[in-house]
Parts: C-alpha cells; sequence; structure tokens
C-alpha cells in the first residue's frame, strides 16, 4: 500500500509499526460552531482510509480530538453570556450528530483538550527541563524553536525563510520571533489551570495534539493526518514539541488532505464563505456529500457546487438501484449453482475488485475506486435477471455491498426505513388528535414538514408524499 507523505514528499510504501497494527491520529475540530463541509472532508477522507485499512485486517486505533479551550470558544461564550464548557460541549454533540449522518465511525477514543491539562503540564515541564521551552515574563510558556535544528521539515522551509516570516506581536515577550506558545498566561475571565512552573493558564494548540496523540497512542505512530492548512505551523510544531520530548520520531506518515474550495476559495468560518453540514444535509442525503468528497483525489482540491452534487447524486442513485434490483431478483431467481457464463462473469467482477484494491492502494484514489465499482453495476445491470442463479445474484449484491462499505456508502435504500418512521409519526399525530392535543400534533406535523413530508387529510385517512 502506498502513501503519500508530506514529510517525504513521495509516495511511500505503507509499513506499520506493529505489524497488523495502525495507529492513526486526525486532528479534529475546534467546537464553537456547527462544523463546515470544509471541516467534514477530512473526517470523510480520513474515516475512509480507516476503512480501507480495516477491511484488509488492519485493527486500528484511531484517534481524533475535539479542540475545545480555544480564543474563538471563549469568544463565543462571551457573546452568548455562557461559559466556555456549554459552548465546546453543545457543539461537540452537534458535531457528533454531523459525523453519523455522514456514517463517519465514532473514533476509537474522541479526547478533549481540556480533559487532559495533567498530561499538556507534564510534556510541558519536560520540554522546560530539556531547555526546549521557557516561561517568559508574563508566564507565557514558549518553545525554543532554534534548540530542534529539524524545524521545518514537514513544511520545507528552511529555518531562515522561516525566520524571515515570523514576528513577534504587541505584548509578546519571546526569545525569538519564531517560537510558539505551548502555554498561555491566563487573562482574566479565561478558563485557566494551576501549573508547576507557577503561571495559571490554558494550553496552546499544538501541545494539545503532541500530549493526547502520546497518551492514546505512545510516543511514535503510524499516521497523523489532517487538512493541508494544518502542515505549518500546526503540525510542525506538534513534531518540534513530540520529538524533543520524547526523543523518537513522532509520526511516519503525515497525510493532508487538500481544500474544499468555493469558487475557487477555501471554504472557512473566517472568510463566512461556508455552508455547515446541517445546512447541506438538509438539502441532500448525507450519503451523496460523503460521495462527492470521494468523487475526487483527497489531495486535491475540490470546488464545491450544486452541479457537481447532482452529479454525486445521480453516481450514487445508479450504484443503490443497482443494489436494490439485486435484492429483489434475490427474492425471485432460483437457487441454484452457478452456469459457466456466470463463473465467467464472476472472474470479470473479481478483476473490478482488485482494480478498486489498486485504486486504494495507490494513495486512496477513491474516485478510481469508485469507477470500479461503477463497473461491477454495469456487469450486474447488464447480466442479472431473473434467470439468473441465487448463487450468482448474492455475490454480485455482497462484493457490491463490501466495496461501498469500505467508503462508508449505505447501500441499503434508506427510503424503507424511513416510510416505517413516516407511518409511525403519523399515527401518534392521529392518537394527539384523538386526545385532543393539538398542540402535539402540530408539532408532529411539523416535524414531518421539516422532513419534507407533506400531509393529506382526505376521506380515506391521512395520505402523504414527499415534497
Ligand atoms: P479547524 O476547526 O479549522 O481546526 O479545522 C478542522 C479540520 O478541518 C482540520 O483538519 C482542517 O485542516 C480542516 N479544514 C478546515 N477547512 C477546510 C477546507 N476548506 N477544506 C478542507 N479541510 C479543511
Ligand atoms: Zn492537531
Amino acid at each position: 500500500m502506498k502513501i503519500f507523505n508530506t514529510l517525504s514528499r513521495r509516495k511511500e510504501e505503507f509499513v506499520p509499526l506493529e505489524p497488523g497494527k495502525v495507529k492513526m491520529y486526525v486532528c479534529g475540530p475546534t467546537v464553537y460552531n456547527f462544523i463546515h463541509i470544509g471541516n467534514a472532508r477530512p473526517m470523510i477522507i480520513f474515516d475512509t482510509v480507516r476503512r480501507y485499512f480495516e477491511y484488509k485486517g488492519y485493527d486500528v486505533n484511531y484517534v481524533s480530538n475535539f479542540t475545545d479551550v480555544d480564543d474563538k470558544i471563549i469568544k463565543k461564550a462571551i457573546e452568548e453570556g455562557v461559559d466556555a464548557e456549554t459552548i465546546s460541549k453543545r457543539y461537540i454533540a452537534e458535531c457528533k450528530k454531523d459525523m453519523a449522518d455522514m456514517n463517519v465511525k465514532p473514533a476509537t477514543t474522541h479526547p478533549q483538550a481540556t480533559q487532559e491539562i495533567q498530561g499538556m503540564l507534564e510534556m510541558i515541564q519536560t520540554l522546560i527541563d530539556k531547555g526546549h521551552a521557557y516561561v517568559a515574563a508574563d508566564g507565557t510558556v514558549y518553545f525554543r524553536t532554534k534548540s530542534f535544528p529539524e524545524y521545518g521539515k514537514l513544511c520545507h522551509q528552511p529555518m531562515e525563510e522561516l525566520q524571515a516570516g515570523a514576528r513577534i506581536s504587541v505584548g509578546e515577550v519571546k526569545e525569538d520571533p519564531m517560537d510558539f506558545a505551548v502555554w498561555k498566561a491566563a487573562k482574566p475571565g479565561e478558563p485557566a489551570w494551576d501549573t508547576p512552573w507557577g503561571s495559571k493558564g490554558r494550553p496552546g494548540w499544538h501541545i494539545e495534539c503532541s500530549v493526547m496523540s502520546k497518551r492514546y497512542l505512545g510516543d511514535q505512530i503510524d499516521i497523523h493526518a489532517g487538512g493541508e492548512d494544518l502542515i505549518f505551523p500546526h503540525h510542525e510544531n506538534e513534531i518540534a514539541q513530540s520529538e524533543c520530548a520524547n526523543d523518537k520520531t513522532f509520526a511516519n506518515y503525515w497525510m493532508h488532505n487538500g481544500f474544499l474550495n468555493i469558487d475557487n476559495v477555501k471554504m472557512s468560518k473566517s472568510l463566512g464563505n461556508f455552508f455547515t453540514v446541517r445546512e447541506i444535509t438538509e438539502k441532500y442525503d448525507p450519503q451523496v456529500l460523503r460521495f462527492f468528497m470521494l468523487s475526487a483525489h483527497y489531495r486535491g482540491p475540490l470546488n464545491f457546487s450544486a452541479d457537481l452534487m447532482q452529479a454525486s447524486k445521480n453516481g450514487l442513485d445508479r450504484i443503490l438501484n443497482g443494489v436494490e434490483k439485486l435484492c429483489d431478483l434475490e427474492k425471485k431467481v432460483e437457487a441454484k449453482g452457478m452456469s459457466q457464463e456466470e463463473e465467467a462473469k464472476v472472474a470479470e467482477a473479481k478483476n473490478q475488485i482488485q482494480k478498486f484494491e489498486a485504486a486504494m492502494e495507490d494513495d486512496f484514489n477513491t474516485a478510481d475506486a469508485i469507477t470500479a465499482i461503477f463497473e461491477l453495476v454495469r456487469l450486474s445491470n447488464s447480466t442479472a435477471n431473473e434467470a439468473a442463479s441465487k448463487e450468482y445474484v448474492t455475490y454480485l449484491k455482497e462484493t457490491i455491498e463490501k466495496l461501498c462499505d469500505v467508503l462508508g456508502i449505505i447501500t441499503e435504500k434508506k427510503e424503507e426505513v424511513l416510510d416505517e418512521e413516516i407511518e409511525a409519526l403519523i399515527q401518534a399525530r392521529q392518537q394527539a388528535r384523538k386526545e385532543k392535543n393539538f398542540a402535539l400534533a402540530d408539532e408532529i406535523r411539523g416535524r414531518l414538514s421539516d422532513m419534507g413530508i407533506i400531509l393529506e387529510d382526505t376521506r380515506e385517512g391521512v395520505k402523504w408524499k414527499r415534497a
């Protein structure tokens, strides 16, 4: 399996630290708002990477954090007149809902920065003791960047160039413009923790990931991942901290996804040019969003547009309809062994499985992997019919389902499940009306309307249709 490693800027053969196991850390979102579909890109991509490793039989320990202490969270808390924890708790819960919608598996561990302060204090103390960090006059602890000669190895910038770009902001008291904060001295009204070196405060963003990765995966990990905006300074600084504290190579492979753009500009909260996952999944099936993300190579930029979403919907429907047809056939066809002709078609299908795997093993080329699934659907549409054997139909169905599952695409038609849910809600509404609880009846009608369901009271009872 080949992975493009940002560290070497080459595709490298993947060799795990421990045979059969993958230790993987993916930088998660800062939780002060609903996540946008740019944040969803790394979630979907690296979930797919994880799923492929699992398909290949690896035991994956997947850690992804929530940054729950940060300037933006504090700002939002002040705006709302609540504490920072109220904000972070709310948006962690919302983020988890979005992840479930997009069929992103929960991580093995989802650590939260504020729960890991002890580990941060320990790592910072180690860095201070080793001369890699110092407490400045205002109580901020800075990493002494020049103490790590390999600084710049991930972003491939020589130290001199990074130095030329570095600035000291007003009020900062650091030795060198390149030094970065590992611990921020407390400001009034902000969340703050006591420290062994005396200055109450809160962690810097970079130290959080170094520490959470160490705690849940150990000093050395296989893969560290995130969006390409994290290469510098976030990941570069994580490397400096972890390697200086632990005296070991931090991560063997660094993977970075390209930006999700809108009109060729990076989607970001600060620019305001974003759509939240929630907004998009109100308009489209979340699976369409997932399929859209996987239809391009993860390292390239991806422009969001209604046209591309429509194309993704069409592509996804082709697969789902193909599987549905196989499900229907499975109930009808004769339970007999495969014919010789069918055996030959199975060989063709196996060829597509190989193509799927080859695509995924070439740095997770999901676009080509999807093409292999389309080929399987085409094969199925042209060869599976009522005269086919059950064995053949089942083989095709299970094969397509298995490969879709690697991409996190759910093949069972959602509508059937939905229909039941709708019927149950309508029943509940009827009951409420019988009991003259019109407020509840109206509320249920509203919920159905949010789901795009229109109710009609007819003489034969309540009928419903999709808007
Ligand atoms: P943040 O909450 O900004 O720290 O971002 C969380 C994750 O989303 C990081 O891995 C970012 O690199 C990633 N990310 C943010 N914006 C985009 C975007 N427009 N396209 C792709 N990835 C993004
Ligand atoms: Zn991180």
